[in-house]
């Protein structure tokens, strides 16, 4: 036995927090879990965080914390992990796709012994097809980095109090929640679930931020662009070799061309080879600069409820 925080990551999600604190408490008294709720509003600018002290002052058990502006999801898990006073504390998402009944299973696996209980997804929910396209060639990529299917991994989990202060403890900013539990290891086991729809709202990603989520975890995690910069230069270090040496010999024979275009392709080639490498190298740079600078991953602005530490 021991007490259960839920963090619920939420932003601008109005029409979603009275009904998933009542569906998530319901289910959790149901199960004679005690618990509470934390949510953390990423800087929404509708009503979410007043409905959450609307809720808090009903129901001691239920909290929140108010971000100074929009953070990222990211930032959210984490300033609910450093606030959470639970033994063990869960992740859900604010708009009831992680159905809320596998909290009690979860649980239940805490309770055996273990430390870190995934949620896997059994399948996928509806989504458009460029972005099913998008996510399986992103996940594809940290999966064979990772050596784990990550297109079925997500941030619904729960976690023991000692994998929370591990988690804690990473002195990085730019972390990958769903990334970052398996890399902890601890004793872990996972539960399956089904992807439901969105109870209310809309989905807050667009193209562009899926895009530059999926860039920063790839970075934030593994060094593999840095290799292929390598691995290009050495393809080409080798078909220069070849050229070279034919260009000579055609030289010395007399034979050879005039070779203005193939001056400029390979320019063109090589400039361009030069610039995405140094693309690539500038961006780890920006992520070194942006550690070093060591600014807060999200400042808080308004807490309430008395379920924070
Ligand atoms: N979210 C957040 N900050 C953001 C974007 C999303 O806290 O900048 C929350 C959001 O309120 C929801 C969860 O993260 O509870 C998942 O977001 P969403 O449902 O928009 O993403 P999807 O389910 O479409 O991947
Ligand atoms: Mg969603």
């Amino acid at each position: 036995m021991g007490k259960l925080t839920v963090i619920i990551p939420s932003f601008n999600e109005e029409d979603n927090i009275e009904n998933t604190a009542k569906e998530i408490g319901t289910i959790l008294e149901g199960a004679g879990i005690e618990y509470d709720l934390l949510f953390v509003s990423d800087g929404s600018t509708d009503n979410t965080f007043k409905i959450v002290k609307e809720l808090s002052a009903k129901d001691e058990r239920v909290g929140g914390i108010q971000f100074s502006r929009n953070f990222g999801k990211e930032a959210a898990i984490f300033a609910g992990l450093d606030h959470a006073t639970g033994d063990c504390v869960a992740v859900i998402d604010c708009d009831l796709q992680h159905p809320p009944g596998i909290l009690v299973d979860m649980y239940r696996l805490w309770e055996e012994g273990y430390e870190v209980i995934e949620g896997i997804k059994s399948k996928r929910g509806k989504e458009n097809p460029i972005y099913t396209l998008f996510t399986k060639m992103f996940y594809g990529i940290m999966s064979s980095l990772m050596k784990l299917d990550m297109n079925k991994t997500s941030d619904f989990k729960l976690l023991d109090r000692k994998v929370v202060e591990a988690l804690l403890d990473l002195p990085e900013r730019n972390t990958f929640f769903r990334a970052l539990t398996f890399w902890a290891g601890f004793k872990s086991t996972s539960v399956s679930f089904d992807v439901m729809e969105r109870k209310a709202g809309k989905s807050k990603w667009s193209f562009s931020g899926l895009i530059r989520y999926a860039i920063s975890n790839t970075t934030s995690f593994t060094t593999a662009p840095l290799k292929f910069v390598f691995i290009l230069g050495t393809l080409l270090m080798i078909f220069s070799l070849v050229l070279g040496v034919e260009t000579l010999v055609n030289y010395f024979l007399g034979i050879a061309a005039d070779g203005f275009t193939t001056v400029i392709l390979l320019l063109l080639i090589i400039g361009g080879c030069i610039m995405m490498s140094l693309g690539i190298i500038g961006h780890y740079i920006a992520r070194i600069y942006e550690e070093v600078k060591g600014r807060p991953r999200y400042i808080v602005s308004e807490i309430t409820g008395k379920n924070n530490r």
